[in-house]
């Protein structure tokens, strides 16, 4: 299996908007933080993003992805599913080169498109033009979302990110638009073709998310604190990334002390952290950390 690490920032990302403190205006790419995802690829070529960041049109193009096959949702919150609206290319077969040709096709009697322009306002009826912007619109919008995108969520999660993002899931009204995903709740351990999955609640401030283990794998953003249950299922992970936000007390995050005092209770072989804000200078931060554990940054990819 192979994990990208997306993005590693904080809710505000790194470097943050009107800061001028040295970690924001480093130009190591090693402090340029994105808002937090994973992407995974499984050994059958499965492609599943957990969380969709306000980032995912960057992250997508920096790492070429064509498709994905399935979203897992953390949480609600907006620096986990502001990108949503960035799945259309990414789970929508796309027929516009197809259309784009035979437009230009339709035209071929005529020396350009501005042409064809001037041409459909001197008939004043149905040109060449016209009858390829109608296939154009026919066939554009029949031929969007063959795939059928579950995104994984917990019922908490799924009732705030259908309210907000409504078009995510449903037809327009005028019928033209169709739906990126559908929404599937889990309420306990699920698997996706060759990916077997297992969610453990999370402590995030007075709110709560979810972490995912995949087979050796384990993800856990957006928490300040574990139940006994969810350490037992972490129990013989061997890669952990964890949330890190900064160095001394985040209330609804993890910082240094308690995510050590987590990491010994799980014992994995390596450590990978996220979400981490400005106040971590990626080399700094690295000196101090236990050789086992690592700051991510972003593009970053592990196999396991
Ligand atoms: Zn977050
Ligand atoms: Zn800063
Ligand atoms: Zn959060």
């Amino acid at each position: 299996m192979k994990c990208i690490v997306l993005g590693c920032g904080g809710s505000n990302g790194v470097p943050e908007v009107d800061c001028a403190c040295y970690v924001c205006a480093s130009g190591d790419h090693l402090n340029k933080r994105s808002r937090s995802s994973i992407y995974i690829e499984t050994q059958s070529g499965i492609r599943v993003l957990v969380d969709t960041s306000p980032d995912l049109h960057m992250q997508a193009l920096r790492h070429g992805f064509s498709k994905i096959d399935a979203v897992i949702y953390t949480h609600a919150h907006y620096d986990h599913i502001g990108g949503i609206g960035d799945l259309k290319k990414l789970v929508h077969d796309d027929p516009s080169i197809t259309v784009r040709s035979a437009a230009i096709a339709s035209s071929a009697n005529h020396d350009t498109v501005a042409n064809h322009d001037i041409n459909a306002h001197a008939m004043g009826g149905l040109s060449t033009k016209s009858k390829a912007c109608n296939w154009y619109q026919s066939h554009y919008f029949q031929k969007q979302s063959i795939k059928d995108v579950p995104a994984f969520m917990d019922s908490t999660t799924e009732s705030i990110v259908t309210a907000c993002f409504p078009f995510a899931f449903r037809h327009s009204s005028d019928g033209l638009y169709k739906p990126l995903l559908r929404s599937v709740v889990f309420a306990g351990p699920f698997s996706f073709a060759d990916l077997e999955i297992t969610p453990f609640w999370q402590r995030h401030g007075k709110s709560f998310s979810y972490g995912f283990r995949f087979g050796n794998l384990a993800y856990s953003t957006d928490v300040n604190g574990f139940t006994d249950e969810s350490i037992t299922t972490l129990q013989g992970v061997k890669v952990w990334i964890i949330d890190c936000t900064r160095y001394f007390h985040a209330p609804t995050h993890l910082s240094l002390e308690p995510m050590l005092n987590a990491v010994a209770k799980v014992n994995p072989e390596r450590v990978i952290l996220t979400h981490m804000g400005h106040e971590i200078e990626y080399h700094e931060f690295k000196k101090i950390l236990p050789l086992r554990i690592e700051p991510g940054y972003d593009g970053m990819v592990i196999l396991c």
